[in-house]
């Protein structure tokens, strides 16, 4: 590499705010730096071995000792972290310390910069601070680094305050890796105790496979040594009996840069056709981007216990995205890409199993503990419901995993499993009965649940955008039908017999027809109903038609939607109904119907074509 002058930059603009709101939010949590350092160092040396194993001929190939080193200089209030990984490029600094690539960041900063100081702290730790952290203790950062692949004398300095701006030139440098030296600000100085850097380490490093090395002074002798402060044995490889509740919920928030403890995981060495070791976690909270499609979400990948790549996408479908955790297999090739890894029929397998597994311990969770598998619910419930349409071959045991709110269960909050729902079904109730709407509130109070209320049908209520479409896949569970209740159907009629005795049907034959006259094509048809109490009228759709929560969700994604047709159904025991049906002036009986019609339509959807008319129409039979 030439020599380069040195140039000063700026960082892009989501770096600087990310400095700002760090600095100014992690001030109880200062220590993670550390972490993260070591963490980017190990990143490095688990590269380089990788490229030293499938890229040899660029390498020298001495054998490899690979060291993590931290010293600490008093007098000049530094700490020196350096590491023998793959080190960086010129260019490759200007965007790894320049800029921050995740998309999505720039909208996550905007959110979180309102919140409130103690969860902003929580946020942002999840969100992955990295490199930047070290601007939380120090004055100025220093990074020396040199590409392994680089054969000349010299490699690149990096030097920033954290305050908008940084400077990069070259600078002589014999061995390639990264040394980045933090001169600490007055008010840290704290970290430049040598058991306090230790205490960190032990804190969040000690899983790490690659040794940890601190500089040790000997006062006696005068000399410096190195002395090894970490297990240095990768986490999963270890035998689980000797491996502590703790260490294990360390190692969560190792990968997952999430400091809450995670719900539950599951550790398996699996030998056979395939061996492979895996170690999977279910967060309690969701990660910042869950939502964010464009980021890719999955396992750290390691063949034969080397790191082969971070999010690792192939080894679990998309709805069990907020799954962490590794996998390291015996029988993948080292020298694997993403491509490849996609077509690969050794992946193919262990991600059957491992969604399987996934499954398998939530399952056991909803059954050993209701409570702990709730709160699993309640956070990642509407990514579960995904699940449906993409992975039909463990549709049954989605299903199972289902929780709604109910007319029964009388709450929001979505408890009732469909295993319950069927246990609780009335004597001669043959399906089982969901309503969708925009909202809970307006599912439990729409006129289609009157009868079921009455007859201590439970229906399920469903309120989430993705319920109707995650409908269309569910379509029955252990053998009963799905029916929704906005929809025509027969399977209530033996139900209701009682109350069809009561009233003559043809009494109301020409009341009918009258009113079909008026409404005419606006209807698909007008007919008599015992499925209402309280509400004079409601409307249907037809079984095939598209429902009106579908409907809504076409227009919402600016889709061409086909007018629905309805079908009016009328209560004949309703007063109201009683009333207009003794009405002989046409036109003020036209009024009736119309707005009898509107308002059901009005209950159905939210909303009116003109609500205008409505009113109108409404005022004028006050006036009467
Ligand atoms: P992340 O580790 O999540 O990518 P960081 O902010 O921690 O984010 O680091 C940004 C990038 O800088 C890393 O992805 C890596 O490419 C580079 N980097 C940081 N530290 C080192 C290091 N010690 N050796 C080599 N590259 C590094
Ligand atoms: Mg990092």
């Amino acid at each position: 590499m030439k020599d380069k002058q040195k140039k000063t930059h700026v960082f892009q603009s989501e770096v600087k705010e990310l400095l700002h709101l760090m600095i100014h939010s992690l001030y109880s949590n200062k220590e993670i730096f550390l972490r993260e350092l070591i963490s980017n160092a190990s990143d490095a040396i688990e590269k380089i071995r990788f490229e030293k194993l499938y890229n040899a001929e660029k390498y020298s190939q001495n054998e490899y000792i690979p060291k993590i080193q931290i010293s600490i200089k008093k007098t000049e209030k530094q700490i020196i972290i350096s590491d023998n990984g793959i080190g960086m490029t010129y260019d490759e600094v200007i965007k790894n310390l320049g800029t921050i690539a995740k998309s999505g960041t720039k909208s996550f900063l905007k959110k979180i910069d309102n919140i409130e100081k103690k969860e902003k702290n929580e946020f942002i730790g999840q969100f992955g601070v990295g490199f930047y952290s070290s601007f939380i203790v120090s004055e100025t950062v220093s990074v020396y680094t040199k590409h392994a692949s680089n054969q000349e004398k010299n490699g690149t300095l990096w030097i920033s305050n954290g305050k908008g701006e940084y400077s990069v030139e070259t600078t002589p440098m014999k061995e390639y890796g990264t040394k980045i030296v933090l001169s600490l600000k007055n008010s840290e100085q704290e970290f430049l105790e040598i058991w306090k850097l230790k205490q960190i380490i032990k804190k969040y490093s000690d899983h790490l496979a690659i040794p940890i090395e601190i500089e040790n002074y000997d006062i006696k002798t005068k000399t410096f040594s190195w002395e090894k402060i970490n297990e240095a044995q990768s986490l999963w490889t270890q035998n689980k009996n000797n491996i502590t509740k703790e260490a294990y919920q360390k190692f969560y928030t190792y990968i997952s840069h999430d400091s809450t403890k995670p719900l539950i995981w599951s550790h398996n060495k699996v030998e056979g056709n395939q061996e492979y070791i895996n170690l999977l976690y279910i967060p309690k909270k969701a990660a910042w981007d869950m939502w964010h499609k464009e980021n890719k979400h999955g396992l750290k990948l390691y063949v034969k216990h080397v790191f082969i790549m971070d999010e690792s996408t192939q080894f679990l479908p998309n709805y069990l995205r907020f799954v962490k955790g590794i996998i390291d297999s015996q029988d993948l090739p080292l020298n694997i890409s993403r491509e490849i890894l996609q077509d690969s029929s050794i992946t193919q397998v262990l991600r059957k199993s491992l969604t399987k597994r996934v499954l398998k311990m939530l399952d056991t969770l909803s059954i050993t503990n209701e409570k702990k598998y709730q709160e699993f619910w309640n956070i990642f419930g509407l990514v579960m419901k995904e699940g449906l349409a993409e992975d039909s071959e463990n549709q049954k045991t989605i299903s199972k995993l289902l929780r709604f709110s109910s007319i029964q269960t009388q709450t929001k909050e979505q408890t009732l499993s469909l295993n319950k729902y069927v246990k609780n079904m009335i004597e001669g109730q043959k399906k089982i009965y969901f309503i969708t709407s925009d909202s809970y509130k307006s599912a439990l109070s729409s006129p289609h649940l009157e009868i079921f209320k009455e007859k201590n049908i439970d229906v399920l209520l469903l309120s989430d955008k993705i319920d109707e479409w995650m409908m269309n896949y569910l379509i029955e569970f252990n053998n009963i039908q799905f029916q929704s209740v906005s929809k025509a159907d027969t399977s209530l009629d033996d139900l209701v017999s009682n109350q069809k005795i009561n009233t003559n049907e043809n009494k109301f034959d020409d009341f009918i027809k009258r009113i079909k006259i008026i409404l005419d094509n606006k209807v698909k048809d007008v007919r008599i109903t015992y499925r209402l109490k309280n509400t004079p009228a409601m409307v249907l759709t037809d079984s095939n038609d598209m429902s009106t929560q579908m409907a809504k969700i076409f227009s919402a994604a600016g889709q061409p939607v086909p007018k629905i047709k309805y079908i009016l159904e009328i209560n004949p025991i309703h007063p109201l109904i009683k009333k207009i049906k003794k009405i002989e002036n046409n036109k003020k009986f036209a009024d009736w119907v119309e707005v009898l019609f509107e308002q059901s339509i009005l209950a159905e959807k939210g909303s009116l074509d003109n609500p205008h008319a409505f009113i109108n129409r409404i005022n004028n039979l006050f006036l009467l």
